[in-house]
């Protein structure tokens, strides 16, 4: 198995889809290995979206992920990052599939309800972002 990391965005957030995304993600087979609600501060907005910071978007990006509470989780599954990408959609959700949590619960390009990380590296990188990985004892 491996991993991959998730973020329901502000607007998932408010709502009110915790709760269903959480249940989405359990449903088609990810353990959820870590979890947490948390709000990211500009600082923090700009640091996991750096890649992105000539994009035009960019601000409003930053805004809009610092604007309130998000939930942050690593999950595991076989397959795991490509499999999330699939259950989660298309970045725009008017092109995302049928039942797929884009289609279900975004409400725009920009505002589109969850994260999922694009590679093993990046899911690694942005896990240890939000979550301090400890020796096991
Ligand atoms: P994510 O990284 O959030 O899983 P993604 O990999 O599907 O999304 P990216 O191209 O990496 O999409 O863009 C990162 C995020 O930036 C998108 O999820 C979306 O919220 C936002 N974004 C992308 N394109 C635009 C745009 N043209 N206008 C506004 N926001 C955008």
């Amino acid at each position: 198995t491996n991993r991959t990391f998730t973020m329901i965005k502000p607007d998932a957030v408010k709502n009110g889809h915790i709760g269903n995304i959480l249940a989405m993600i359990t449903n088609a087979g990810y353990q959820i290995v870590s979890l947490k609600l948390t709000q990211l501060s500009v600082k923090d907005a700009e640091n996991f979206y750096a890649i992105h910071a000539e994009r035009s978007f960019f601000g409003e990006l930053v805004e809009f992920m610092s604007s309130g509470p998000i939930v942050a989780a690593i999950l595991e599954k076989e397959n795991a990052v490509d499999d999330f990408r699939t259950l989660i959609g298309a970045t725009n959700p008017n092109e995302a599939a049928d039942g797929t949590i884009r289609k279900m619960y975004a409400t725009s390009l920009g505002e589109n309800a969850v994260h999922g990380s694009d590679s093993d590296a990046n899911a690694a990188i942005e896990g240890a972002f939000h979550f301090a990985i400890r020796e096991q004892f």
